[in-house]
């Protein structure tokens, strides 16, 4: 029997990460996670998983985040009995995380269950819950970085730092095989950039790799060089600017990592006067849970910067939703700084509801913006956008600031792969948007020829030890669907179009023919 490896998420997007990989012997996932970004992909999550789960007999978790670890409570309420490996600060962020994942999906089947009772349409469950996600952490096994670590009898796996967050990393594996080498495999995880002032950069095996699975998330971009200095030049500089501007700073981060990152530096800046001093609330309570893990563990060094990042003077963290709704009667200059960062979910799509009509307002996105998310909408520019139902015109300054990203850029990702050559199979791109895989796979071709593949959703490969062949497979998603813009974006842009094309007519008589006009192209009766 062969070794398998099926991808079957993160493949032709940013999200969903989940590879099954298949000995003689034994099955294990190599991550777990939720897809986000348009409506068609995130309905995958949904579904029932495209695998046997009473068959996997391990999980590999790289990293917290929800879209690498968010379905592990699905799994375990589908049936999973064995271990979740895991770093025990991944083990520590996924306890915070993965609950307020099972709350946000509980809120939000309650809210559309709201809808489909209304419209008559039959009532959905949860994916999970925040007591299936406290389940699923009596499964975590915690593994140290750099120490080889039994996972079946075939397979041996060892934990590289990624950086990119608290706890992230590589993960190494070795797969026994009869009357032959053992096969090495080494998936990237998500990677960091180097030159961050709080984490280590990217590390690994500098040999003997079969072959190199590796993310791709900005395989298309360079960013200019940057220190910590230059980082926190940049910060003060959206601070004036938006402080001309007049208005709310709002700052939609990822609760875990880069919130703490802003929040220390924000407070730097202000206090070396390079910034302007305003009130500034972390609107999360996710993100003020996570600043007690960073106090424990973020720096170990006689400097910890996240000391500095406890509430008081005019750092204010608002945990309950009553203290939120009161921001809503502040005006002029002040900072929130809410989640999630791609503004898909969160109590930052309360304050971008009532404040992206207002030109004083500033919006800087500090983190990867996925296709069909709010954020990505904001950052390409649409003038009008549809929150929670209501169509919002956007007139605020939009900025984008994305030196403090956690990833590798294309460049950084170039150098991951250089320091673990020569590779004597395949380097096989994931986790990235068709566009900046394409670029990758340019700029890698001199270092890999042709061993470059970029498998789809649910594709299967067959791996030897110097070459992977494509398998027969079925893929519930073409890579195109998964992240173009779906029904559900277009709907919500063409009628947001329609109100602005009926208001810019000047009477009402107008407006009524624009309407009869297009009930004729639908088919519906005139009333
Ligand atoms: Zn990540």
């Amino acid at each position: 029997m062969k070794v398998t490896l099926t991808f079957h998420g993160a493949a032709g997007c940013v999200t969903g990460s989940c590879y099954l990989l298949r000995t003689p012997d034994s099955r294990v996932l190599i991550d777990c996670g939720l897809f986000q970004g348009p409506k068609t992909l995130k309905a995958l999550n949904y579904n029932t998983f495209p695998f046997v789960v009473e068959q996997i007999d391990a999980v590999l978790l790289t990293h917290a985040h929800i879209d690498h670890s968010g379905q592990l409570p699905k799994l375990v309420r589908a049936g999973y009995r064995g271990p979740i490996f895991a770093t025990p600060q991944t083990r520590e962020l996924c306890e915070i995380m993965l609950a307020d994942c099972g709350h946000i999906q509980e809120s939000e089947v309650e809210h559309l269950n709201r809808r489909n009772a209304q419209r008559g349409r039959p009532l959905v469950e949860p994916i999970y819950t925040a007591k299936d996600a406290a389940r699923a952490m009596r499964s975590f096994e915690p593994v140290d970085f750099d120490d080889w670590r039994r996972i079946t009898p075939d397979i041996r796996a060892r934990w590289w730092r990624a950086g990119h967050m608290l706890g992230a990393a590589s993960v190494e594996l070795e797969v026994a095989r009869s009357g032959g080498e053992p096969l090495r495999l080494l998936f990237s995880g998500d990677l960091g950039a180097s030159g961050s002032p709080f984490l280590a950069g990217p590390e690994g095996p500098t040999t003997g790799v079969d072959h190199l699975i590796m993310e791709s998330t900005y395989g298309g971009t360079e960013r200019p060089p940057t220190d910590p200095a230059a980082r926190r030049k940049a910060l003060a500089d959206e601070m004036i600017a938006a402080e001309q501007a007049g208005g709310p700073l709002l700052m939609p981060a990822f609760a875990v990592e880069r919130t703490q990152e802003l929040l220390a530096d924000l407070l730097q800046v202000i206090a070396a006067g390079d910034a302007p001093p305003c009130e500034m609330f972390l609107d999360s309570p996710l993100a003020i849970k996570a600043c007690d893990i960073f106090f424990r563990n973020g720096w170990t060094g006689e400097n910890n910067p996240f000391e500095k990042v406890r509430a008081g003077g005019r750092l204010h963290f608002l945990e309950k939703p009553a203290e939120s709704d009161r921001l809503d009667k502040l005006t002029g200059w002040h900072l929130i700084m809410a989640g999630s960062g791609m503004c898909d979910a969160g109590r930052i799509r309360r304050h971008l509801k009532r404040l992206l009509w207002k030109r004083e307002t500033t919006v800087v996105l500090t983190g990867f913006q996925a296709a069909g998310t709010l954020g990505r909408l904001l950052q390409d520019g649409h003038t009008a956008v549809h929150i929670q139902g209501e169509p919002i015109s956007v007139k605020a300054r939009i900025r984008s600031l994305d030196i403090y990203s956690g990833h590798a850029d294309a460049a950084g990702l170039e150098a991951w792969a250089r320091a673990r050559s020569p590779v004597r199979g395949n380097l096989i791109l994931t986790h990235g948007e068709p566009d900046s895989i394409r670029a990758l796979k340019r700029r890698l071709a001199p270092l890999f020829d042709d061993r470059i593949l970029t498998p789809e959703l649910d594709e299967c490969l067959s791996l030897e030890a110097t070459h992977a062949a494509p398998e027969p497979s079925t893929p519930r998603l073409s890579a195109e669907a998964a992240t173009t813009l779906d029904w559900h974006n277009r709907r919500s842009d063409f009628l947001s179009h329609l109100d602005a094309h009926l208001e810019g007519l000047s009477d009402d008589t107008q407006r009524t023919a624009v309407l009869l006009r297009l009930q004729d192209v639908l088919g519906g009766r005139r009333s």
